[in-house]
């Protein structure tokens, strides 16, 4: 399988994140993107440098404003005094506080949702070398759909991208690669497309960005987000809105489900996409599900990950497999193998 990647994502390395009153190791480390791209090479996959297709495409899912702070940030940083490594929003605004602020410290908060998520000097370029292997994916993709070919491909993109959100960054995320890679098959196919996410955690920046579309249906298989980020949405009841409505579907599992109540939310969702008619998937490829995975919180083994592959492969649909979270343990690229063996191709 051809595998899309971007050496930038080297880059954005992240020591620590502030997590139940302490600094922690932060999870999201450039370590993932080696880890997995050896895996891939030694399964013989074949690797691809994404070209530079420019900002066209992720304008065409985020706001203008938001990506302009993003590339720019960094080199503001002489707004503030006594800067360290990293930008970090302290501050965040409540419903009904809407008014951009002019300064940095405030727009960190208007742009960036969490403390996890921060801006270093390196941030946009990892960022944007993520999103370009995601454009590069959608374009083989939906060529080889015009041709009338049912391919499938990956995308090695870290950071990941399915918590960001139109007009902001959150959850380790600062452009949605999936939601790049899904507007682009709609506009180069000119028919519906569907996302399926199956990180283990909501897909709130996918949903968000589609919410009020039909052309674009939107998946999530994630652990229940009671107790379990993003908290505040990622539930059954978040169906879309306005022409959008029914086109959001939200599968919380009880934290600790294995295999097979993965695998069934798995197949209810295809049947959704089957019923959609869908001409493309992108699949949010997060391997956080693992039984192994640190922040995860379902039990879903290797084998569960292949039988995952081979059930989505099963649809026959031209998919844009796009990767997500996944923590490194040792499993990671276990797991990433048996998923795309059992994609097979
Ligand atoms: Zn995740």
């Amino acid at each position: 399988m051809l595998v899309f990647h971007s050496d930038a994502s080297l880059l954005q390395n992240p020591p620590t994140f502030f997590r139940h009153g302490r600094l922690m190791p932060h999870p999201e480390t450039s370590e993932r993107y080696r880890v997995l791209r050896d895996a891939v090479t030694g399964a013989g996959h074949v690797l691809h440098l994404a070209p530079d297709a420019g900002v066209a495409s992720i304008k065409a899912v985020h706001a203008p404003d938001y990506v302009e702070f993003l590339r720019t940030a960094w080199d503001r940083r002489g707004e503030l005094k006594n800067v360290g490594e990293e930008l970090l929003a302290t501050q965040f605004p409540r419903v009904g506080m809407d008014t951009r602020p002019v300064g940095l410290q405030g727009q960190l908060g208007f742009y960036l949702g969490d403390t996890s998520t921060s801006i270093r000097g390196d941030t946009w370029d990892a960022a944007y070398g993520a999103a370009q292997a995601a454009v590069a994916l959608a374009d083989h993709v939906g060529d080889a759909a015009l041709k009338g070919e049912a391919a499938t491909a990956y995308a090695l993109c870290r950071p990941p991208g399915h918590h960001a959100y139109t007009a902001y960054g959150s959850g380790f995320c600062y452009l949605n690669n999936s939601a790049i890679a899904a507007q682009r098959l709609r506009e180069k196919l000119g028919r519906p497309v569907a996302v399926l996410d199956i990180d283990v955690h909501h897909g709130n920046g996918t949903q968000g960005i589609f919410y009020d579309r039909a052309d674009v249906l939107t998946i999530s298989i994630h652990a229940d987000t009671s107790s379990y980020f993003p908290f505040y949405c990622g539930y059954q009841g978040e169906t879309g809105l306005g022409a959008g409505e029914g086109f959001n579907i939200n599968m919380p599992l009880a934290h600790g489900s294995g295999n097979e109540v993965w695998l069934a939310a798995i197949r209810d969702g295809l049947d959704r996409v089957a019923g959609f008619g869908a001409a493309a998937l992108v699949v949010a490829l997060g391997l956080d599900a693992s039984e192994e995975d640190p922040i995860g919180a379902l039990k879903v083994t290797t084998d569960g990950f292949r039988e995952a592959g081979a059930l989505i492969a099963s649809a026959g649909l031209p998919t844009a497999f796009v990767q997500e979270g996944g923590y490194l343990c040792e499993a990671l690229p276990r797991n990433l193998v048996a998923f795309l063996s059992g994609v097979g191709g």
